[in-house]
């Protein structure tokens, strides 16, 4: 129905004149612009719609305005709204200005911030739509601007004179990629079926992975949105997979807690989460719960990496069926804890079952969102002061206590590495410096031009996080403490498992050094806008250009070169190039490079360039273009995403696959590699089982692909496996190799836990290696270096009596004999001391590179990528001159 009837207008306008000013006249419902109601059975609204909405808002009302802070990973403008009462909108720069100081704290004193923080307004930044599957949320923000803008009660009223909010759509191509599977699908068999790609270009639920490396152009537009344009007191990341039948899991967080945070902000993310379930209860909404599943251990995620810059951030999990379609619940689907309602400190409100329907989780998307904004009106003054004081007290600690700062030398073993870890802590709120002379720091003499890191900042949680080694808290140490406390299961054995990763160290995962000062630091220093690496430049006269194979740049100058036709080789012996010797691997470009292209690269890139006359090395690779296949399955993998994103970072050229392709066989003729990133052999032969999702997405690789692939192999080609993906090479392809992990594998938080012992955990850490740079898959790396496991295999080289070449699997990397645990959480040490962690197999006139571990684990550990890129370039390439 479009009209009203004149009795129903006229009683709603009455009701208006008595509320105050006619807001809601002119400001479009959302149905009038979507033509559905938010949250509606069957219904999603697109980015598209929302962003029409949005600016029909925008026009209809003096409260809200939109901004664009970029663009998408797949070129839509990423919008947010700014939404508080017209007469802050017109003070609105104040405002920004006086948390910006209370963040920032410089320069103020205690009754300063107080003064400031009685005239400033809170700054409450709420996200909708980050995991695009999780519809509710991205819906949900439609209906709280429209409510916030027409609503005229007092606690609304109170939410639009006190806080400033700040709204975004986090995650727009998602949004539309939902909507756009999901309607077609509506009323077919496949209504509720599994989209087949990711709901983001790149990364799917990654997305919520990325927050400190901000690699992905929406990760990058919240942290400035957070870092540097509002600097918002609060912030709240919605989300939508509640732990069954919970319908809604709020704060406080299961165990264990970060280090890296302000004691004050654990204690108002508590307070928060009350608020939000005396809501529920208030409302007679049921099932919200606490204390489980979700922890704030890793701080990959929006809300921790906003924790430790003095942010609090709050995290909720409203239940989901699937999409809009709604559904309905029997008690005897429950888990059996859960059948017979026993209330709880924790649940103290179970929820019974019933009809759950996209309306319903928008409803309690909007109670919790509400809860949170009338929170912060309540408490406007102490959440602007305590933001200010959590930075002064987190400046003074590190005033008094180690570290004092960090410290990077400028000579690093891949100098662009270290300037580019740098410049992302800088684009995430640390400040950076240069040394303007040089000093001593704990009896080390440091150059010049040494970039160096002040704890004395008030984000300074965020860099340590960031920075040093982390030490995951082991609860078979502490199993009365957290008795319990964790998730319904048994406690026998003690295993908690961290949510995500349990170590993350950043210089480790760039292969940079980085030092910690134990007494202060005393130089003059340089603030840095942008930290960027070593100049470099061509130099040297010849006929050769030479570039180090230790730095990951040079794999991106080389691809240019091979595009532009130039020759390469790779010497397999250590080379002297100008004053340098070079490991093995060095880049000989023998014909197609000018001084000047050089020159242009070596800029660009910060690659040095050496001109030389002097023959390369007797024994040496020679490189062509790679031919790459990138294997894409129909099961929506993050790892292949962050695998396709990364080489095209580094403009490696390649072309994404699929199962109808592997299929279909005849690999070998367009291709010289096959890269198939982190899946089990299950989902890679399988994937999808029949009637569970549109019949073209059924099936993986199936068993035909299986032989095509390794018939691809046994021709000449080479298959690249990443992580556990090398089981896949161990299970169908025969490969002489154990995984020595097989039977050890531990459960992950999310899956129910029988009280079984736990041999062997690592659910995600950093591990000291040994490589070969001798082999030309770890040509460039150092002898010992850390690389990054997550739950995958390693490996042992069975011995080949048969083979008619005699060629044998070889070593690319192994675990030490001891010391094994760098970062995050080893138990079973012992299991993985001298196994394999990466190896070189022949299959016919082939060869399988197993990459046992995280090289590329979401595009993070730089100091692992060689690994990758010289398996590609190893199967695009013959020896030359006298080798093996
Ligand atoms: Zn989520």
């Amino acid at each position: 129905m479009t009209r009203r009837s004149p009795v129903v207008l006229l009683a709603v306008l009455a009701a208006l004149t008595l509320a105050g000013p006619a807001l809601a006249q002119t400001i479009p419902a959302p149905k009038e612009v979507l033509g559905f109601e938010v949250g509606a059975d069957y219904h999603l609204a697109t980015y598209q719609q929302a962003y029409k909405y949005f600016k029909a808002l925008e026009q209809a009302s003096p409260m809200i305005k939109v901004h664009e802070i970029g663009k998408t990973a797949m070129g839509k403008p990423m919008i947010y709204a700014v939404i508080t009462s017209q007469a802050n909108m017109a003070r609105l720069e104040r405002y920004r200005e006086i948390t910006r100081k209370l963040s920032l704290v410089e320069g103020l004193t205690d009754d300063q911030a107080r003064a400031l923080a009685a005239e400033g307004r809170v700054v409450v930044y709420i996200d909708g739509g980050l995991h695009a599957s999780e519809c509710a949320p991205a819906q949900h923000n439609i209906q709280l601007a429209y409510d916030l803008l027409t609503a005229t009660d007092p606690q609304t009223r109170a939410i639009r004179d006190n806080v400033i909010l700040v709204l975004v759509f986090a995650n727009p191509d998602g949004m539309d990629l939902l909507a756009e599977w999901y309607h077609p699908n509506v009323g077919t068999p496949f209504e509720v079926s599994p989209m087949p790609w990711l709901y983001h270009k790149y990364v799917g639920h990654d997305n919520n992975r990325d927050s400190y490396m901000g690699n992905m152009p929406e990760t990058g537009h919240i942290n400035r949105i957070v870092n540097e344009e509002w600097l918002p007191e609060v912030l709240y990341n919605h989300h939508q997979t509640a732990p069954f039948p919970a319908r809604i899991w709020i704060h406080p967080a299961a165990e264990p807690q970060t280090p890296y945070t302000h004691p004050l902000l654990v204690r108002w993310q508590n307070q928060f989460g009350t608020a939000m379930g005396t809501a529920f209860d208030r409302e007679g909404k049921p099932g919200a719960i606490s204390r489980t599943v979700f922890d704030s251990w890793y701080p990959g995620y929006v809300t921790q990496v906003a924790d430790s810059h003095n942010v609090i951030s709050l995290l909720t999990e409203t239940a989901l069926y699937r999409y809009a379609t709604p559904r309905f619940y029997t008690v005897d689907e429950f888990p059996e804890p859960y059948r017979d309602f026993t209330v709880s400190t924790f649940y103290p409100n179970p929820w019974k079952g019933g009809w759950w329907r996209l309306r319903d989780a928008v409803d309690y998307c909007l109670t919790a969102s509400k809860a949170v904004l009338t929170t912060a009106s309540n408490y406007r003054q102490d959440l602007l002061y305590d933001k200010y004081q959590m930075g002064r007290d987190t400046i003074a600690k590190f005033r008094k206590e180690p570290p004092y700062g960090w410290i990077v030398p400028a000579g690093q073993w891949d100098p662009p590495a270290a300037a580019l870890m740098l410049e992302k802590l800088r684009r995430n709120g640390i400040r950076i410096f240069k040394a303007d002379r040089d000093f001593v720091a704990d009896g080390i003499s440091y150059p010049s031009g040494t970039w160096v890191l002040p704890m004395t900042q008030p984000f300074a949680l965020f860099a340590k996080a960031m920075l040093e080694e982390q030490r995951y808290p082991d609860l078979a140490k502490y199993p009365d403490a957290w008795q319990g406390l964790v998730a319904t299961r048994s406690f026998t054995d003690a295993y908690l498992p961290p949510y995500d990763m349990a170590g993350w160290t950043l210089p480790y995962q760039f292969g940079v050094k980085a030092t910690a000062a134990h007494t202060p630091i005393e130089v003059p220093l340089t603030p840095l806008d942008q930290v960027t690496p070593p100049a470099a430049r061509a130099e040297g006269a010849g006929t050769f250009w030479v570039i180090s194979p230790k730095l990951n740049n040079a794999f991106t100058a080389v691809n240019r070169i091979l595009k532009q036709g130039g020759e390469v080789l790779r010497a397999r012996e250590p080379f002297a190039a100008g004053s340098e010797a070079l490991p093995p691997g060095a880049f000989i470009v023998t014909k197609g490079l000018t001084a000047a292209t050089a020159d242009t690269l070596a800029r660009e890139l910060a690659v040095p360039m050496v001109a030389t006359s002097k023959p390369a090395s007797a024994r040496s690779l020679k490189l062509k273009a790679p031919r790459v296949a990138m294997y894409q399955p129909w099961t929506a993998s993050a790892d292949e995403g962050w695998t396709r994103w990364l080489l095209e970072q580094f403009e490696f050229p390649f072309t994404s696959i699929h199962d109808g392709d592997v299929r279909a066989g005849g690999l070998d003729t367009n291709f010289d590699v096959l890269v198939i990133a982190s899946s089990s052999t299950e989902a890679l032969v399988n994937g999808h089982k029949p009637g569970t999702v549109p019949p073209q997405y059924v099936g993986g690789m199936t068993d035909n692909g299986v032989r095509n692939v390794k018939q691809f192999v046994e021709s000449g080609g080479t298959l690249v496996l990443i992580n556990n993906a090398a089981l896949f090479g161990i299970d169908r392809l025969g490969l002489p190799v154990t995984n020595v992990l097989k039977d050890l594998r531990a459960p992950s938080r999310r899956e129910s836990a029988e009280a079984k012992p736990v041999e062997f955990a690592c659910p995600g850490s950093v591990l000291r290696m040994q490589f070969d740079p001798k082999h030309p898959v770890a040509f460039g790396m150092p002898e010992e270096a850390p690389g990054v496991f997550t739950d995958g295999p390693a490996f042992r080289l069975n011995p080949v009596f048969d083979a008619k070449d005699g060629k044998a699997p070889e070593v690319v990397a192994r675990y030490p004999s001891s010391g094994l645990l760098m970062s995050g959480w080893l138990k079973g040490e012992k299991y993985l001391q001298n196994t394999v962690a990466a190896a070189d197999v022949p299959l016919g006139k082939g060869r399988v590179i197993l990459l046992g571990f995280g090289v590329q684990q979401r595009a993070q550990p730089h100091g692992t990528f060689k690994l990758l890129f010289n398996a590609i370039y190893y199967g695009a390439s013959q020896t030359v001159g006298n080798g093996k």
